[in-house]
């Protein structure tokens, strides 16, 4: 029997007035069904704002360092449940299980760092222009706040929302991707666990147009924190704009990495393989494109086809798969499309371009590890996010090209450059239009101590994590103390 899983509303766990309910399955296998969720809509919707409305005058009273101990307990209980966090992640999101550990961990990084700040939190004193006057800053908090997240780190960018927003002394309601529920789930279970007082976090479960959109548009919301497509955040950017609420949004990404005819290869190898076919090429910083000096490049992509051909595919709980499937079959068509319009625009498919089938693989949503050459800075396959294990092989002449070919793209999120020459690092550092540049390594790992977010078409301004994030879920208030 199917375990079904209800909304956590007010600290309850309760059944949606719809009466409705959608299945979760395994991408890996599609005739595993991994539970029975509530397909929210307005009405759930509204009882969980109006659980976080109430609950926010006592929340933002509670002192922050107690808030910041209530933290440190999630992230213990993030420790203990790490392993099954993660196998429940890999069943229903399909990346293999050392990257959702590594989902998980991150959360469990960025749970002890934000909980450390409730003893900081930090506003500033200045002395005043005049006598007898005390002049500061302080942090409010911003109200309810409502996050809306995707599939592709299910738990880790929950976690990147609800620990800032809830330390800063907001409270909030989330709506998970109708991919990933059951791991937030899981999330609301430790926050209970964990002793957060009833109504600080609810969650509604369902589909973005029932149960996101009533919560991005509800009058007594008073943040929208978005991760997701850059289509749906120009959405949600204009539903809050109307309505004069704040938003943060985290969208897609077209990344690059420059490989410069002094690069080590064998490095550079590691860093595109990780990139592009990390978590089948579903990440926001994934790798799709691979600017590289032309004196190299046939050598390089030899490399990099030898590589792909050997991935090996399969359930990624099994320790020995490399790449597990995509999230689901739309995802895939979708790749699938992209592969035909790269062959169309004329560019050369040295590997894959089909999915990927065989007994283990059969009913899953696979998709063969795909590599073009020839590829073209204007074509569709190197401007647009493809979201799947694609990476296209675009040679340049000179490091100057190298990252007028990287900027030439709407999307602003992560870029890298292989090179031992130093100066050419720090001049890619400076002119990479990107919110995040590595030196030597892949575009993706990110740490949460620092700030994280794209510019252009992959993010309003905000970020997350770090410091950083404590600006996204506050307010400052100046106060001018006379004596
Ligand atoms: P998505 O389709 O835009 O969905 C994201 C979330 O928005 C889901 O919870 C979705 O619900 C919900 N939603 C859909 N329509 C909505 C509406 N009209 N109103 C309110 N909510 C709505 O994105 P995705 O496919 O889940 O995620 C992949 C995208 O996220 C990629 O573009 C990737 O680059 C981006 N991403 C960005 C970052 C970053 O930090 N920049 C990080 C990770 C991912 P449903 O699940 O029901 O559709």
């Amino acid at each position: 029997m199917t375990k079904e899983y209800k909304n956590y509303i007010n600290g309850k766990w309760v059944a949606s007035s719809s009466g409705e309910i959608f299945e979760n399955t395994n991408p890996a296998n599609c005739n595993e069904v991994l539970g029975r969720f509530q397909k929210s809509n307005k009405k759930d919707v509204d009882k969980a704002v109006a659980a976080a409305a109430k609950a926010k005058k006592m929340w933002r009273e509670t002192p922050a360092p107690k808030r910041g101990e209530i933290m440190y307990k999630v992230a213990e209980l993030l420790v203990k449940h790490k392993e099954s966090l993660a196998q429940d992640m890999t069943k229903e999101m399909g990346k293999i299980i050392a990257e959702t550990r590594g989902d998980v961990q991150e959360a469990i990084d960025l749970t002890y760092f934000a909980a450390g700040e409730g003893r900081r939190m930090a506003g500033e004193t200045v002395p005043s222009e005049l006598k007898n006057k005390f002049a500061m800053s302080v942090r409010m908090p911003l109200g309810v706040v409502a996050c809306v997240t995707p599939w592709n780190f299910p738990l880790a960018i929950p976690s990147w929302k609800l620990i800032p927003a809830l330390i800063c002394g907001n409270t909030a309601v989330i709506k998970p991707a109708e991919d990933t529920p059951l791991t937030v789930v899981n999330f609301m279970n430790i926050f209970e666990k964990a002793g957060l007082p009833p109504g600080v976090v609810n969650m509604v479960t369902g589909f973005g147009p029932d149960a996101g959109a009533p919560l991005v548009e509800h009058k007594d919301v008073d943040m929208v924190s978005f991760t997701g497509s850059t289509q749906t955040g120009a959405g949600i950017a204009s539903a809050c704009a109307q309505r004069m609420k704040q938003y943060s949004l985290e969208m897609g990404g077209k990344n690059a990495i420059i490989i410069m005819d002094d690069a080590n290869l064998s490095l550079a190898l590691e860093g595109v393989m990780f990139g592009a076919f990390g978590t089948t090429g579903q990440r926001c910083t994934a790798c799709s494109r691979v600017v590289i000096h032309k004196k190299v490049a046939k050598k390089f992509t030899d490399m990099l086809v030898e590589r792909a051909k050997k991935l090996k595919l399969g359930n990624g709980l099994d320790e020995k798969v490399d790449m597990g499937p995509l999230i689901n079959d739309k995802a895939r068509e979708k790749v699938h499309r992209y592969v035909q319009i790269g062959k169309d625009e004329g560019a050369k498919l040295l590997t894959g371009g089909n999915y990927a089938n065989g007994k283990v693989l059969k009913n899953g949503w696979f998709y063969q590890p795909t590599v073009f050459a020839d590829v073209d800075s204007k074509m569709r396959i190197a401007q647009e996010e493809i979201f799947g294990p694609v990476v296209g092989v675009i040679a340049c002449s000179s490091f100057e090209e190298a990252v007028d070919i990287v900027n030439d793209s709407s999307y602003g999120l992560s870029s890298a450059i292989y090179t031992q020459d130093v100066n050419r690092a720090f001049k890619a550092i400076e002119t990479l239009e990107t919110g995040l540049t590595y030196v030597n390594a892949s575009t993706i790992g990110a740490e949460i101590q620092l700030p994280f977010g794209g510019i252009k078409g992959t993010g309003n301004g905000h970020r997350e994590v770090g410091i950083a994030a404590l600006e996204t879920f506050s307010e400052w208030k100046s106060v001018f103390v006379d004596y």
